[in-house]
């Protein structure tokens, strides 16, 4: 069966509002994770945000490589001075790459999918998706990285992508 969550685009107002921290890890909680899971695999993404499903609670699943992470109320305690620079693409930003520069490894706390304290040290990869789907739980995309030739380069796919959003919330006249 696919997966009943919706995938929100550039446009809708749900990816620049700030996401809730969740108290706890309930029922309802581990139910909402295991559809993301499934959700980002179907998407085909290497990473999926609440807000990204229209959820404004502070959760987020990825898999870089190794099978899904789940991590609820991120924090990034400490990041290294040295940046990398690597490609970024979103699932809400289809069909647009950025080069974005970031520390290449991070102290992270947060809450794993049953609800346990976890702090660890990131890199490669993983601090990166970290970093971008920590970045959707505080209203923050990748175009807000770009510069502004590159913004002005996707600026067509921008503005289709607005439209897009604001159809789907359009009732029938
Ligand atoms: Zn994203």
């Amino acid at each position: 069966m696919p997966t009943a969550l919706k995938l929100r685009y550039y446009g809708d107002p749900v990816l620049r509002q700030c996401a809730s921290p969740v108290d706890s890890v309930g029922p309802s909680e581990r139910f909402f994770i295991q559809e993301m899971i499934r959700a980002m695999y179907e998407f085909e993404g290497a990473g999926l945000a609440a807000p990204q499903v229209g959820v404004e609670r502070q959760i987020f699943v990825a898999d870089a490589g190794d099978g899904p992470f789940v991590v609820i109320n991120p924090e990034i305690v400490e990041a290294s001075t040295e940046q990398a620079v690597m490609e970024e693409g979103c699932l809400s930003l289809p069909k647009i790459r950025i080069n974005i520069k970031r520390p290449s490894v991070i102290r992270v706390r947060y809450l794993d999918g049953n609800g346990r304290r976890v702090e660890r040290v990131l890199s490669g990869l993983l601090a990166r998706i970290f970093q971008h789907e920590s970045d959707h739980l505080f209203a923050r995309l990748l175009i807000d990285y770009a510069t502004d030739a590159e913004r002005e380069k996707f600026q067509p796919q921008l503005a289709r992508l607005e439209a897009l959003s604001r159809d789907m919330w359009k009732t029938p006249a």
